[in-house]
This record gives structure tokens, C-alpha cells and sequence, in this order.
């Protein structure tokens, strides 16, 4: 029976969304197979291994230590080859994420093995990923050693949770030795917001936004969506966000149920960060921005005037 591990990434001790779509890409990979979740943490990691079995995992296998508590390469890097030394998987998926786009290629490298990043899809022994910023898709398969994937977060939809479901759970005892880095105390930007990369909707601003102000509109129609607030690079460069938002192809890249883009032209490096949106709207005064031609609702006109409509339409509801 084909066995294949799906990584759990935890945020602030909890599971974030990307861990179960994981679980579901490798029943995609192979239905028949046996899916043991892997979570590496320093606190919650045993709920974390409960909710991976309720979103799909036959099992799960934990190393929780104080020297995982934030992600470095090294420490996450021993502790997860303990993991495969010991069971020994077909394959292993990961979220293509900071953490797994870091540590994939590493685990893979170690074990002679394939990687194919930042997936879309799965069909048969093929894995889909877009190329050319977006432009194009391309299928590959591996052939031979074990299977490494990552997969873009919000695409591969997790199953359903099932709360009734239960499995084993075991932890590994794991030396974390030798580190070269070693992360003293992290220090976050205030956010109160959505997480961009893990949000279904997204209200993005451009240059059109014209200063930190003007992002005000879009900040109150997110609140009332539910939505996260991003960027073009544009409105970052001016000054008006901060670089965290930016999206596109030096920024963030999402796929999002719905895409808000507000004041953004529609760059092809912007393009490449959310054309693959499910849903995209776009409000612009000027009908011949190149937005409006991956845009599935264009709104002409002025944003300052628009979006606040939007608002009280959504409030209203
Ligand atoms: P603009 O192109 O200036 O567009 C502003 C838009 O707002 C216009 O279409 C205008 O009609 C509209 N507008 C103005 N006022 C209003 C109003 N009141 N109401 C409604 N609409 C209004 N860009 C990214 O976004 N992400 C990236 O990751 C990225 N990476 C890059 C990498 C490289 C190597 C390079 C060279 C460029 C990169 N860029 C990136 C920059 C990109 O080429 C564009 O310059 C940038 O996306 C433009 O941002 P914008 O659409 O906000 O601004």
C-alpha cells in the first residue's frame, strides 16, 4: 500500500487551512493510500495530529520540541527526516508556503528523491503548476524515488471535517542537535486583519488608492466581507501599505474566491500573483485598463465612489 505524509504547518500553535488541503492532495494522489499526517511543533502539536486525522488522515505522527516553535531550517529539517526514517513514506506533501518551499527541497535533495512545487492539481500520476507567471500550465509527473510535492495554498479544496473520526496518534523522539540558527523571540507587525495568503476574499488597491488614506474604503468593505487587504506593488512602492500586502509576482501570490481590485491597472507582473483568483471584480475609471481583461465583473468608475457603495449594499444585506 502506497503510504504518503501530508505536513501540517502550524501558526501560533494552531493548524493553518493549507495543512488539511495537504491531507486531501495526497488522497487526490492516491485514493487507496495511507495518509498519516506529520506535525512538528512545541505546543497544541497532539490537536493539531487530532485535526489532521478529521480532515482525512488514517493516522498522524508528532515531534513536539521546544526548538520547533518557530520554523528554521535545520531543527524542522531533523526533526521531519526522523519522521520519514521512521516510516518510511512513498511521498510527502507540503504547502508551498515560506516553510515549505524551504524545507521540500531539502527533505527531497537528502532522499535522492523528486520535487515538483507549487501544484495546482492533481490528475493521475500527474501534477499540475502554473508557469510563465500564471500564462500557462504545465503537467509533470516523477519517475522514480519518492514523490515530493508543494501545493498553492486555496487550491486544492481539504475534505470535509468529520469530527467523529479518530486514529493513532504517535510522537517521535527526535535529538534536535548542532543548529546553526537559533530564533530568540519573534517580532510581529501589528495585524489585525485576515492572513492574505489563507483568505477566500481578497479587496486589493492600487495606485489608485492615491495615499495610505485611501486604502480606508477598502479596509471598511473588507471588515464587512471577511476579507483580507492586499496590494499592488504600486501602492506599495508609493508608500500609501506596507510591502506585506503586495501581491504578484515579487509579492504574494493567491487564489481567493473572490478578488476585489480596486485602482490596479493590471500589470502582467501583478496579474501573476491573482489572475487564478476563482472570482475576479475589478474597479477602475479607466474602461481600457488591462485589469478588466481577466476580470470576471468590471465596475467603471471612481473606487472612492464605488467601493463605499459596495459597503452599504453589504451592510444592508
Ligand atoms: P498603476 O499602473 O499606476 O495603475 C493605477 C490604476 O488606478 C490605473 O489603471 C488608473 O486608471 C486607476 N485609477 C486611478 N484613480 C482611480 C480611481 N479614483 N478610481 C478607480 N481607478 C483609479 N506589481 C505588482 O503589483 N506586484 C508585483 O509583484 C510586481 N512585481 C514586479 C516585478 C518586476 C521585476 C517589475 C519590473 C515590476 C513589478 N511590478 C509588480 C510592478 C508592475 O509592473 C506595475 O508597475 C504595478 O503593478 C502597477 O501598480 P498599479 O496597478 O497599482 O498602478
Amino acid at each position: 500500500m502506497t503510504k504518503l505524509l501530508a505536513f501540517a504547518e502550524l501558526k501560533d500553535g494552531e493548524a493553518r487551512n493549507v495543512s488539511f488541503e495537504t491531507v486531501s492532495a495526497a488522497r487526490q494522489i492516491d485514493e487507496s493510500a495511507e495518509v498519516v499526517g506529520i506535525v512538528l511543533g512545541s505546543e497544541n502539536v497532539e490537536d493539531a495530529a487530532n485535526q489532521m486525522i478529521q480532515f482525512g488522515a488514517d493516522r498522524a505522527v508528532t515531534v513536539t520540541d521546544e526548538k520547533l516553535a518557530n520554523y528554521t531550517s535545520d531543527a524542522y529539517t531533523q526533526a521531519a527526516m526522523a519522521v520519514i526514517e521512521q516510516e518510511d513514506p512513498d511521498g510527502m506533501v507540503m504547502g508551498h508556503t515560506s516553510s515549505g518551499k524551504d524545507l521540500s527541497p531539502r527533505l527531497a535533495s537528502k532522499l535522492d528523491s523528486g520535487l515538483i512545487s507549487d501544484i495546482t492539481g492533481v490528475e493521475g500520476d500527474q501534477f499540475v503548476r502554473p508557469i510563465y507567471s500564471g500564462k500557462a500550465f504545465e503537467k509533470k509527473s516523477i519517475k522514480g524515488g519518492k514523490t515530493f510535492v508543494t501545493i498553492r495554498p486555496n487550491n486544492i479544496a481539504p475534505l470535509d471535517k468529520d469530527e467523529s473520526r479518530s486514529g493513532d496518534v504517535s510522537s517521535v523522539d527526535v535529538e534536535i542537535k548542532d543548529l546553526r540558527t537559533i530564533i530568540k523571540d519573534v517580532v510581529r507587525k501589528a495585524s489585525d486583519g485576515v492572513d492574505l495568503s489563507e483568505a477566500n476574499i481578497i479587496v486589493a488597491g492600487g495606485r489608485g488608492v492615491k495615499s495610505e488614506e485611501g486604502f480606508e474604503p477598502l479596509h471598511e468593505l473588507a471588515d464587512e466581507l471577511g476579507a483580507a487587504v492586499g496590494a499592488s506593488r504600486g501602492a506599495c512602492d508609493a508608500g500609501y501599505c506596507d510591502y506585506s500586502l503586495q501581491i504578484g509576482q515579487t509579492g504574494k501570490v493567491v487564489t481567493p474566491d473572490l478578488y476585489i481590485a480596486c485602482g490596479i491597472s493590471g500589470a502582467i507582473q501583478h496579474l501573476a500573483g491573482m489572475s487564478n483568483s476563482k472570482v475576479i471584480v475589478a474597479i477602475n475609471k479607466d474602461p481600457e485598463a488591462n485589469i478588466f481583461n481577466v476580470a470576471d465583473y468590471g465596475i467603471v468608475g471612481d473606487l472612492f465612489d464605488v467601493v463605499p457603495k459596495l459597503t452599504e449594499e453589504i451592510k444592508a444585506q
